[in-house]
């Protein structure tokens, strides 16, 4: 597949197809293929924040006081975020170089960006909190734990093969595991500091973490709506193996994913290990809707961990919820110094 070009004034402004189609480049957002798609550009503008609007001064001083396990959680689990988040900003510009509707490339500008404020965000929470030799060692992680590795080989993988060879197929592979690592692999992390805010601890964090975890429930809803898009532009590739594919990597992700989360999250009070396996295999069913697939867990339709609707399910700006009560304590505070300016 060829790059979209830039401008091609002898195409259509609206787009003829999302990728390998033609269009001008001129972006007229009332006369686009996929209308609603505006009301999505909107949302995402609506959602932006920056870290150090973030008051991490309740925090600083809690660190200290969380149990080893949990400070080990905690460095673990932000290093783990870091990891998925950092190829999000490339794989997002990437998809938009690729695509030749020009909605999609704005889209995308606004997710890419977003996912820069997530990867920010983590080296701003730990220079609050711990040395900068802890902070660079959390930033390791990724790199060097082996179950950490292994859970993300696979992402590793199909991003690579894009980037290697840019066809439609290894595209729609992309985007199932982007599907899967905004509406999956995140969330165990999330449920790691909610727990901890329903304790009353380091609330500074996980309201940072539900800033991310909405813009992620908007990027994994806008990434679901683009598969099942390109699929239905391109029928030939809408077959079995492909759709087995996908269904394949689901049941594996989520056995790393328990695996992942025995790993770090044994021993961490208020979390159960069974009711987050519950949790995750739910998060699966759920975005295998979103991409118009079938459920593969019947007996988890429902959200099992029960505690965690308020932080996680509610992020929608309508209710009354943790992220409304928690704005309240939403000061800026960029004038205070917290030690992020030493980076
Ligand atoms: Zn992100
Ligand atoms: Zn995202």
């Amino acid at each position: 597949m060829q790059k979209a070009k830039t401008l091609e004034p002898r195409n259509p402004n609206k787009s003829t197809g999302i990728f390998n189609g033609k269009s001008s480049g001129i972006l007229n957002w009332n006369d686009i293929a996929y209308p609603h798609w505006h009301k999505m550009y909107k949302r995402l503008l609506g959602n932006y924040w920056q870290a150090d609007e973030i008051n991490m001064s309740n925090d600083i001083k809690q660190f200290a006081s969380l149990s080893q396990q949990e400070q080990d959680a905690y460095l673990k689990i932000i290093g783990l975020l870091a990891t998925l988040d950092a190829p999000q900003t490339r794989t997002a510009l990437l998809l938009s170089l690729y695509a030749t509707d020009p909605s999609v490339q704005s889209i995308m500008a606004v997710i890419a960006q977003q996912e820069a404020v997530h990867n920010e965000s983590y080296s701003y929470v730990l220079s609050s909190i711990v040395s900068l030799d802890q902070q660079n060692k959390a930033f390791e992680f990724g790199r060097m734990d082996e179950t950490l590795l292994k859970r993300n080989k696979n992402i590793a993988k199909y991003y690579n093969d894009f980037v290697e060879n840019p066809t439609t197929e290894n595209i729609l592979k992309t985007l199932t595991y982007t599907t899967l690592l905004e509406g999956l692999f995140f969330y165990s992390g999330f449920a790691y500091f909610y727990n901890l805010a329903r304790y009353n601890k380091m609330v500074g964090t996980s309201t940072m973490i539900s800033y991310i975890n909405r813009d992620e429930l908007e990027h994994g809803r806008f990434i679901s709506e683009l598969f099942r898009a390109t699929l239905s532009e391109n029928p030939e590739l809408n077959n079995d193996e492909l759709i087995e594919w996908v269904y394949e990597q689901f049941k594996e992700s989520v056995e790393l994913e328990i695996e992942w989360s025995e790993y770090v999250l044994a021993d961490i009070e208020g979390i159960e290990l069974e009711e987050m396996h519950g949790y995750i295999k739910y998060r699966a069913n759920k975005m295998l809707r979103l991409i118009g697939l079938e459920e593969i867990y019947p007996e988890y339709v429902e959200n099992p961990m029960k505690w965690i609707r308020a932080y996680a399910d509610n992020i929608d700006g309508t209710k009354t919820d943790f992220f409304e009560q928690k704005s309240r304590q939403y000061v800026k505070v960029n004038a205070i110094d917290n030690g992020f300016d030493d980076l």
